[in-house]
């Protein structure tokens, strides 16, 4: 077998042309294999397909590069959940932009490494810049705002309490008892004491109840707030929560991983209102976003915010090298081989404009409460409440949380529609998350339809 060729160089987009025609064919014929937003079957059917396609895992002799591309992304794309389709709306999980995934190919293809600048010299740039701009949307008002490049939310989240307790010590963590588990973990990750949960009665944090909690727990405090929770989409009351944490002398991290790209629309920017009050703000793009996984953030007012991470390795940021002039990259992460992920999201902020990813937002916004309408209307469906951003939460009325839960296993093993589940008020809700900008009236009455025609086949009482 001849060598496989590089993709890098002048000659690697040719090297590079016809095995994408093969991915292009094969992406096409496991969707149209697939036939719907989910595998048909269960665990079981896909797992025995894809052992079947797998195998042998690791031949003695390989079997090229066509072949093992059309079989493996055949089999992918068969068995993948698409989020593409209006129908497969459970989790903040989303079919990335066509563009956004081109860009991708291209930081694929150069693969920029982004822990030292001699790995990455453009690519370490565009970062500084995307990032910079990113952190003024965020903090407007100030002078040197930077943001970091993560994984998500969790890495956010966990960066965002690693520099709380950089600057202050052993920070006592307070936040809503509906915020994300990432935030018990980076606790717990940091060695930090067990996060004290606030009640949530009215959905979102309970502003007594925090009143009380920093006036009472011992400093020093950090007060995580949620603007976009996994499970309702709800936006705790940021303003109001910033004056608390000033009046108690805590810090303040948003986990805006759900919601943060509100800053993007005019209609929505100002449920972020108190956003730029806080020491870090969360963000991902891969969510409201529709970037290829990964696309998170973390944001500070000012850049000066991040030098606890600062570390020196001589291999790649010695101190005459950066005395020198050459950028220091190791401070922007604790990862250390790190992919270029900016390269997607600078591409898609440029492409789209703020008008353009604006739209985008409205538009999935607006489909919620056009869902939450049509369930509302309708006499056998129950609404939880009215969404906040994109998520709407409804369930059959009057069935038991078992039934309904059986919906949705039943609709993922028949392929139907994929639907998460949250509790809510004590009870289990299906969960629609309608991250899909293109999707139309007639789409969303689909989904409910797959609902009720379960309710009528699957036995439940009316
Ligand atoms: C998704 C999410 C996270 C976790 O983010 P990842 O990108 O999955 O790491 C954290 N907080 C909230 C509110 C989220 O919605």
């Amino acid at each position: 077998m001849p060598s496989p060729p590089l993709a890098g160089g002048t000659a690697g987009p040719d090297a590079l042309r016809p095995l994408l025609a093969v991915v292009l064919d094969a992406l096409h014929e496991g969707a149209v294999a697939r036939g719907g937003p989910f595998p048909v079957g269960g665990p079981d059917a896909v797992a025995a397909r894809v052992r079947e396609a797998a195998e042998p895992v690791l031949p003695d002799t390989g079997t090229g590069a066509e072949d093992a591309l059309r079989t493996l992304v055949r089999t992918l794309a068969h068995g993948a959940a698409d989020p593409a389709n209006p129908l497969c709306a459970a989790h903040l999980h989303t079919s990335p932009l066509a563009l956004a995934v081109a860009a991708d190919l291209a930081a694929s293809a150069l693969n920029p490494s982004m822990d030292s600048w001699d790995q990455a010299p453009a690519a370490s740039e565009l970062e500084a810049v995307v990032s910079r701009t990113l952190a003024a949307e965020v903090y407007p008002e100030r002078d040197d705002p930077d943001a970091l490049v993560t994984t998500g939310g969790t890495e956010s989240n966990q960066l965002g309490l690693l520099l709380a307790r950089e600057r202050h010590g052993a920070v006592q963590v307070v936040c809503a008892a509906g915020a994300h588990h990432s935030v018990h973990r980076a606790a717990w990750l940091l060695d930090l004491p067990e996060p004290v949960t606030v009640p949530t009665s009215s959905g979102v944090l309970d502003l007594a109840a925090l009143d009380t909690a920093l006036r009472d727990l011992p400093g020093p405090l950090l007060v995580v707030a949620t603007a976009g929770t996994t499970d309702t989409g709800r936006i705790d009351p940021l303003p109001e929560i910033a004056d608390l944490c000033r009046r108690h002398g805590a810090e303040l991290h948003i986990d805006a991983s759900y919601g943060g790209p509100l800053l993007f629309s005019d209609e929505h920017r100002g449920k972020l209102a108190g956003l730029e009050r806080a020491q870090s703000v969360a963000l991902d793009l891969h969510k409201l976003g529709w970037q290829p996984i990964a696309a998170g953030l973390l944001a500070v007012p000012d850049r000066a915010h991040l030098s606890p991470l600062r570390f020196t390795a001589d291999y790649l940021n010695a101190e005459d090298d950066t005395k020198a002039g050459l950028p220091d990259l190791l401070g922007r992460s604790l990862r250390t081989t790190r992919r270029p992920d900016i390269v997607k999201i600078a591409v898609t902020l440029r492409a789209l404009g703020r008008t353009g990813l604006g739209e985008l937002v409205d538009h999935t916004c607006a489909a919620a409460q056009q869902l939450a309408d049509l369930v509302d209307e309708h006499p056998r469906l129950e609404l939880y409440e009215r969404p906040t951003l994109a998520t709407v939460l409804f369930r059959p009325a009057g069935a038991t949380d078992e039934q309904t839960a059986d919906i949705r296993r039943t609709l993922l093993a028949d392929g139907r529609a994929v639907l998460g589940r949250a509790r809510g008020g004590g009870r289990l809700w299906l969960k629609a998350t309608l991250l899909n900008p293109h999707a139309t009236p007639g789409d969303l009455a689909a989904l409910i339809q797959e609902v009720l025609i379960e309710l009528v086949e699957g036995g439940t009482p009316r």
